[in-house]
């Protein structure tokens, strides 16, 4: 995984000042950029060629000395001469970090795009690889935030005070302010002079209610890749007090989480069953009668092999709130994958989604009999034992021509397909690669696009 090589922090800077050494365009775009701040701006040059009319700043016609960075934050230089050198060692000398534009090697610190709604800032930063790339996603996020956002931030700040009073849970503080800043018609309230009056009114109704509110998420992550995560998950995500996920819901899916939420592996791995679907009802219970609200986080869609039934019943058993986001599951990330149209005229009439796992003769029955009515069929939890499977399919009077196709970590990057004939998934033991795999059956699948899937015989193919 790739690291950043910069940590975005907000330095501090009212009541200091901002040294520039330069007096050409560079410096006067430094300038400009710091005097979005509050701190003092002086800029040291034996002349000025660029205009800094306009701009509430300190010009000063001579070199930077070592009082000058006394009290300074920080020090933009753009002077690549033996001055900018003398006052770059100044500067260190100072403890004051330094910016020499665009010169990497000198810099302490970098100035990332700025999105500017004060209080509020957004940096955004690609640490000099792709300044265009930042200009872009500083254009979407400008236009995709309302001019007085700023003025909304102000209006939660003023009523911290009278909030950690009224509201001393964390968690119902959290969502008297998520409502405050999300209120339908907050920006022309403010706009009118009420905006007190509105955020008054509201945090009286949030502290009536008291701290309860605790609601439980059950939230499909998809199969594994960040962005076949639907939008409602990613909020209900971030707005969550607790997570608990599975083993199979990637890291990069639980990290979407606010940063202070709590999180809770209850790893049902295959092999692995740190917690029995009782404690995991129990947790979920408890934690929403604490007031949290919790993500319970499954991978792919939480309503298919997820358990979800149970632990929906013992929700309902507590009185506690609920609802269920889906996501895409593992079969349909699959037929994704290869193109196959799990349904498709003339040759199948639908889908059936079934586990391999402990599945008994009866079922094999019932499946072979809806297989050969053209149902593609989409087997969960079969990798190890699907050998044994197709031969118990075979022998329900399935043809050994059927085709199968085998999609090892569906939906992510290092998927694997098989594809090949229930015949030869009989025949052969495959070394599957390691990983969550589904079964596709059916005539439906040879309609997809396995070309870059090894063959059941023979060895298998990376899809890149
Ligand atoms: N709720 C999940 C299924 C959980 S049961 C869903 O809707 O997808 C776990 C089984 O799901 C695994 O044994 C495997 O058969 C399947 N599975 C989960 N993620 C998968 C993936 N990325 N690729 C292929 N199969 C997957």
């Amino acid at each position: 995984m790739a690291r950043l090589n910069t940590f975005p922090v907000s330095v501090a800077v009212k009541g200091k000042r901002i040294v520039i050494v330069g007096g050409d365009d560079e410096a006067l775009a430094k300038a400009r950029l710091a005097a979005k701040t509050s701190a003092e701006i002086v800029v040291f040059a034996p002349q000025f060629e660029a205009d800094f009319s306009g701009l509430e700043v300190q010009l000063n016609r001579r070199a930077v000395e070592a009082e000058d960075f006394a009290n300074a934050a920080l020090a933009f230089i753009a002077d690549h001469g033996p001055d900018g050198a003398r006052a770059r060692t100044l500067a260190r000398a100072a403890g004051v970090p330094v910016n020499e534009v665009d010169v990497p090697e000198n810099c302490d610190f970098f100035t990332p795009a700025l999105v500017e709604r004060a209080p509020l800032s957004i940096a955004i930063s690609t640490e000099g690889d792709a300044p265009v790339l930042a200009r872009l996603v500083r254009a979407r996020i400008e236009a995709m935030l309302s001019p007085r956002l700023g003025a909304v931030a102000r209006l939660a700040g003023a009523m911290r005070e009278t909030a950690t009073r009224l509201l001393p849970h964390g968690a119902a503080r959290r969502r008297y302010y998520e409502e405050l800043v999300t209120a339908p018609g907050i920006e022309d309230a403010l706009a009118e002079g009420r905006g007190g009056e509105v955020a008054k009114a509201l945090l009286a109704r949030h502290a009536a209610a008291g701290a309860g509110g605790g609601v439980v998420w059950l939230i499909g992550a998809g199969p594994g890749a960040e962005d076949l995560l639907t939008l409602r998950a990613l909020r209900l995500l971030q707005e969550a007090d607790v997570i608990v996920h599975d083993q199979l819901v990637p890291v990069a899916v639980i990290e979407m989480g606010r940063r202070d939420a709590a999180r809770i592996s209850v790893g049902k791995a295959k092999g692995h069953h740190s917690f029995s679907q009782a404690q995991i009802n129990t947790l979920i219970v408890r934690l929403a009668r604490e007031g949290k609200r919790v993500a319970r986080l499954k991978s792919g869609d939480p309503m298919v092999f997820g358990r979800a039934g149970e632990e929906i019943a013992a929700l309902r058993a507590a009185g506690i709130g609920y609802e269920v986001v889906p996501g895409v599951t593992a079969a349909l990330a699959a037929a994704a994958d290869t193109a196959s149209p799990v349904t498709l005229r003339k040759v199948s009439p639908g889908m059936v989604l079934a586990t391999a796992h402990g599945a008994d003769n009866t079922e094999l029955v019932h499946w072979a009999a809806l297989a050969r009515a053209g149902m593609t069929l989409g087997l969960y939890m079969g990798k190890s034992i699907a050998a044994g499977v197709a031969r118990d399919l075979l022998a329900q009077g399935l043809g050994a021509r059927m085709p199968v196709g085998i999609v090892v970590n569906a939906g992510r990057a290092d998927r694997v397909l098989y594809a090949g004939t229930l015949g030869a998934l009989a025949r052969d033991e495959i070394a599957f690669v390691d990983g969550p795999a589904v079964i596709l059956i059916g005539e439906a699948v040879a309609a997809g696009d396995w070309a870059s899937a090894g063959t059941m015989v023979a060895e298998t193919a990376r899809v890149a």
